[in-house]
């Protein structure tokens, strides 16, 4: 079992590449091992450290640090997400309550960001949610009513005021929400790694093959080593399933994105010279759409139930065409050929879009299933998941254990089964939107 990433994602490859790593090579003890080195795990690493600063804190990643989904994402840092109805007072509390926990996972990346001075394009520019469906304004303005009776900023606008926007006239109604930030991932991830504190031992392109818990004592095999913990944290989100954790209640969904390279003065100047800015679907399968700070294009509309370990070339560059005709759809008059990179990335899923933050036995927990919407959470379940696994609590872990648990997924064939046919469903949704 080997975690294999692409690695053409221009996030990734924007950032100076990393050439010194240490992997395991020998057999290594420590209290407190943390597997997944993403926003959770390196969020939870620093925390841990910074709690016991006298002791040796290992944390491990199957690949190079944050070049998991933390590195690929579409790098919206979300205070709301799109959900139809939540008309009743029951539904409300609950949209709350997923909110509450937006709010504590920005607060908890703007308060990392300040104190390292760190450098990520954060852009507190808001965001859109678009449709190029005249019907889908039933829905956004529910969705508004919601958002206006929990004290959100947000307007409903039409095309010709997202025209001037968005520098496209593909979307016919559209919800801007004042909340939300747009950011680079790849650099708030590198700066992750590059700030751990020197009682964090970072150990790459290490795969836990196996790990079994006897007594006091919990011990990993990697491929060339054994690393022997008293407690452990999972934060290898996409991959839970893999490593037996919490295997019936989150499943791997991969999904992939492309950006093109940098507009000409040219080419920008014909799409109306917009600012930065953010576009989710208002159908869960549609495009996600991002114009970045550099004026590239950045596409994702695809969400597939696929190997984890490995997206091929030759599908990757399937799905490169389906991310042309997005970007082509909606902006007519720019070159079929910029698109520059295009990559796989893995998240994980809830059958209730619960997020998993848990003590599971004694000494082991885990953290993650962010369903999509995971830079601010992570930073925030990995913090807090550390805060736990030292025996303290906090408001945070109040507010984050007062939310729903996930709920338990049948078995496979029956869950992919589930999951493929809803996939196909949303996706003849969202037609036109891709
Ligand atoms: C294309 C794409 C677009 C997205 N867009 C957004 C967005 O705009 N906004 C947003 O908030 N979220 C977005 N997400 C989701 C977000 O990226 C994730 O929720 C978040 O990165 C999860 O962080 P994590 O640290 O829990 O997991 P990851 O970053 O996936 O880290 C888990 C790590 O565990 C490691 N690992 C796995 N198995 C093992 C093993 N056996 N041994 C050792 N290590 C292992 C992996 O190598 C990986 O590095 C997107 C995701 C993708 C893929």
């Amino acid at each position: 079992m080997t975690v294999i990433n692409d690695n053409n994602c221009s996030w990734l490859t924007n950032v100076p590449r990393k050439f010194f790593f240490k992997t395991i090579s020998d057999n290594l003890e420590c209290n407190y091992l943390v597997v997944g080195a993403g926003y959770t795990g390196l969020s939870a690493a620093r925390k841990l450290a910074q709690l016991h600063p006298k002791e040796r804190v290992i944390l491990v990643d199957a690949q190079l640090a944050g070049e998991g989904a933390s590195g690929r994402n579409s790098g919206y840092l979300v205070d709301t997400t799109l959900n139809d109805g939540f008309t009743s007072n029951q539904e409300l509390e609950n949209y709350k309550k997923k909110t509450d926990i937006y709010d504590l996972g920005i607060v908890a990346v703007k308060k990392f960001i300040k104190e390292y001075q760190v450098d990520c394009d954060w852009n507190e520019c808001g965001k859109y949610f678009a449709s190029s469906k005249f019907q889908d304004k039933k829905i956004l303005v529910n969705f508004s009513e919601t958002l206006s009776k929990l004290g959100y900023e947000c307007n409903l606008l039409s095309n010709s005021e997202l025209t001037k926007r968005l520098g496209t006239s593909f979307y016919n109604i559209g919800l801007y929400t004042n909340g939300g930030i747009l950011l680079h991932p790849g650099k708030l991830v590198r700066a992750m790694i590059d700030t751990l504190p020197d009682n964090v031992e970072l150990y790459e392109n290490s795969t836990l093959l196996k790990w079994k818990k006897n007594k006091d004592v919990i011990s990993c095999h990697f491929q060339n080593g054994n690393i022997i913990t008293k407690k452990i944290i999972f934060a290898t989100n996409g991959f839970l399933k893999s490593l037996g954790v919490k295997k019936n209640y989150n499943f791997p969904i991969t999904l992939t994105a492309s950006m093109t390279r940098i507009l000409t003065d040219k080419e920008y100047k014909s799409i109306g010279e917009p600012k930065e800015w953010g576009v989710l679907p208002v159908r869960p399968m549609g495009a996600t759409i991002r114009m970045t700070k550099d004026r590239r294009i950045l596409i994702r509309n695809t969400a597939e139930i696929y190997n984890p370990f490995k997206m091929s070339q030759s599908v990757l560059n399937k799905r490169s065409i389906n991310q042309k005709i997005g970007i082509k759809k909606r902006f007519p008059q720019l070159p079929n050929d910029i698109i520059q990179s295009t990559w796989s990335g893995i998240v994980s899923r809830t059958r209730n879009s619960s997020q998993i933050f848990e003590k599971i036995d004694e000494n082991i927990f885990v953290a993650g299933c962010y369903n999509g919407s995971g830079i601010g959470v992570a930073t925030l379940f990995g913090e807090q998941i550390a805060i736990k696994a030292s025996n303290k609590n906090t408001k945070e872990i109040e507010t984050i254990e007062a939310k729903n648990k996930p709920t338990w997924l049948p078995p496979q064939p029956f869950l992919n089964l589930g999951v493929k046919t809803r996939l196909i469903y949303e996706r003849l949704r969202a037609k036109s939107e891709i």
